[in-house]
């Protein structure tokens, strides 16, 4: 076997174990009801043959009547059968649609943080939506299997029959001389041949053309995705769409990506839609000879009356399945290679680490970054470039810095969302990357500047959990001042936020948002506390109480604070100044401050003019 060939069938073999993997019972289900499916036709076909040559026979009314009565038993039994296991095939088919979209949730939500930033990987989302999503390329699958086994099933059965026929009807040309030639049957297999291949040819050109057509509309509709995703659907930000009137840009784009998407559904229908027609209309031709040959033997007496009906029935039947097996095998084909993105999806691998050391419980943690170096993949700039600095257990460090200057860069890598490119971070002297990731997360709570609250009630957003101890809740939510907003709250910690599903949800403010997520942070109890621009949202007032309550807030645990706001990071026992990507600086605000010639002395006098006015 080639290797296109060869990897094609790995696909579809990957395919076929991912539908077992979601669902072990789909596909036997659908297949049982395929095998019952496959005899109703030739019940219908067999039984009014026997009816028919019984009445030409001449044979009784009791044998005719029995035949009538067998007919309408089986009808009856396998139509029951069918429309038990449609019931049992509908429920299937809902709760294996569902499992796969959650499986896919879940394979984004535990993946290496890196993907989610990369470019390569919003398209390949992209690509699931187009190709999977939008045409139920996968969750089709197990219909389209067996719809191929219940072709082939019903061609076995009919080839036996249509064998039969063939040989009986040379054997009988040949003692008849001057009839109807085998050049028919000659000509009808050619035909039927040059048909087969026609198609498969025209499949094949779309399982190939379809990959490609997505790959291009995909990358030219990224900017009109994410404008349709995140903007459409966003409504929180209604009011930036009305304010500058972002909607002409919108409409814009969006009409830009309906004329290419458009262009990507006709291209792409056609080569789908070719194969089909051509197979239905080889259909009609092939049955048209058919039934003119059959007809000529019937008239010449070489088939008996119940034969004919039998006969045509079955060639009919012969027919459509080798067109309907072409066509699903196509249909086939041409999904599974709508599927390459889900199954990239599915492979793209984890970060191979040896996760071997277990974090000890409730114990003293230094953090150590030696010589750490960092650039983000793709890019060839550094972000931080040789950081070397120690975070000691229970002290309270600020880092500070202009924007861009790698604060976040810094966190992102504490936070094992990616890997230093040079250099080490340690916890106890024990690279962190040794460490189970589960275990080492539970040792951090972190507010990220673009944190996100969801819509579920407050206390199920303070607690990240649909459980939770109220208490505990409603201490994180007094602790960061957010207690008389709490006593507002007709239904307290039961309150929903927002109203995406509620309609008596609650629309809380920046600052107030800002205040939920310190709360969240400080529910989960984690040794180590990070606050990344926490006061960003929050107007004078209530940053000042976040300032006072600093130390209580974090009391007893090691706490990061990073800001651009320099006048909000006094109070921390160290301060740590970024510039383009370099520690530059390292000391208590009064140290640092004295400084005349370092940046954190330029940053704090260029800011200072503000507060002092
Ligand atoms: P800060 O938090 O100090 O504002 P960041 O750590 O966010 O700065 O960014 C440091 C540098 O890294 C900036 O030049 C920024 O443009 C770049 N950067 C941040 N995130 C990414 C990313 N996902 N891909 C590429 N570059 C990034």
């Amino acid at each position: 076997m080639d290797k296109g060939k060869q990897e094609k069938t790995g696909k579809k073999y990957q395919i076929i174990r991912l539908i077992h993997k979601v669902d072990g019972k789909i596909l036997p289900l659908f297949l049982i009801s395929a095998v019952i499916e496959t005899f109703l036709p030739y019940i219908n076909i067999g039984m009014p043959a026997l009816i028919l040559d019984a009445l030409s026979k001449k044979q009784g009314k009791e044998t005719i009547i029995f035949y009538i009565i067998i007919t309408v038993l089986l009808n009856a039994f396998i139509l029951l059968v069918t429309s038990i296991l449609n019931y049992f095939k509908g429920m299937r088919s809902y709760h294996f649609s569902n499992k796969y979209s959650w499986m896919k949730t879940e394979k984004i939500f535990t993946m290496d943080y890196p993907y989610l930033e990369d470019s390569d990987f919003i398209n390949l989302r992209q690509n699931i939506r187009y190709n999977d999503e939008d045409t139920g390329a996968f969750t089709g699958m197990p219909g389209r299997i067996a719809g191929i086994f219940q072709a082939c099933l019903s061609i076995g059965i009919a080839f036996v029959s249509f064998v039969t026929l063939f040989v009986q009807i040379i054997f009988s040309i040949r003692e008849k001389e001057g009839q109807a030639t085998p050049w028919m049957f000659v000509l009808l297999i050619l035909f039927i041949c040059f048909s087969i291949w026609t198609v498969r040819k025209l499949q094949k050109k779309a399982e190939k053309s379809i990959p490609e057509m997505t790959e291009k509309v995909v990358s030219d509709n990224r900017a009109s995705m994410y404008l349709a995703e995140e903007v459409v659907h966003n409504y929180s930000l209604g009011k930036d769409v009305r304010v500058y009137e972002i909607d002409k840009l919108v409409i814009d784009e969006m009409e830009k990506m309906d004329q290419s998407y458009t262009e990507y559904c006709r291209k792409s229908n056609k080569v789908t839609t070719l194969p089909g027609a051509i197979s239905s209309a080889s259909s009609a031709i092939i049955s048209g000879i058919v039934f003119s040959v059959v007809g000529i033997y019937a008239l010449s007496g070489m088939i008996g009356v119940g034969s004919v009906v039998f006969t045509v029935g079955v060639v009919e039947q012969f027919i459509s399945s080798i067109s309907n097996l072409i066509f699903r095998m196509g249909d086939f084909s041409i999904s599974c290679a709508r599927l390459d993105a889900v199954l990239k999806l599915f492979h793209l691998p984890k970060l191979k680490r040896d996760e071997n050391n277990v974090v000890k419980k409730a114990g003293q943690y230094e953090i150590e970054f030696r010589n750490v170096s960092f650039q983000y993949p793709k890019t060839d700039r550094w972000a931080l470039k040789n950081v070397s600095l120690k975070i000691r257990n229970g002290e309270h460090i600020a880092v500070v810095g202009t924007n861009g200057s790698g604060k976040t860069t810094l966190i992102k890598l504490l936070c094992r969302l990616y890997d230093p490119t040079e250099g080490e971070i340690l916890l106890n002297g024990v690279d962190i990357r040794s460490f189970s990731e589960k275990e080492y997360l539970e040792l951090l709570s972190i507010v990220f500047q673009d944190f996100k609250l969801f819509a579920f009630t407050l206390g199920e957003n303070v607690a990240a959990a649909e459980s939770y101890e109220k208490e505990k809740a409603r201490e994180a939510l007094i602790k960061v001042g957010f207690e008389d907003r709490l006593k507002r709250l007709e239904k307290g910690l039961e309150t929903s936020l927002y109203r995406d599903f509620e309609e008596e949800g609650v629309e809380v403010s920046g600052g107030e948002a800002q205040k939920i997520a310190i709360a969240r942070a400080l529910y989960r109890n984690a040794s180590m506390i990070i606050l990344d621009e926490p006061t960003a949202a929050l107007d004078p007032i209530a940053e000042q109480e976040i300032y006072e309550k600093f130390h209580t807030l974090v009391e007893g645990k090691t706490a990061v604070y990073i800001s651009h706001r320099l006048s909000s990071c006094r109070f921390c026992d160290t301060i740590l100044v970024i510039h383009e990507g370099k520690l530059v600086q390292k000391g208590s605000h009064d140290d640092l401050v004295r400084q005349t010639e370092g940046k954190y002395y330029e940053l704090w006098n260029a800011q200072a003019q503000y507060y002092m006015k």
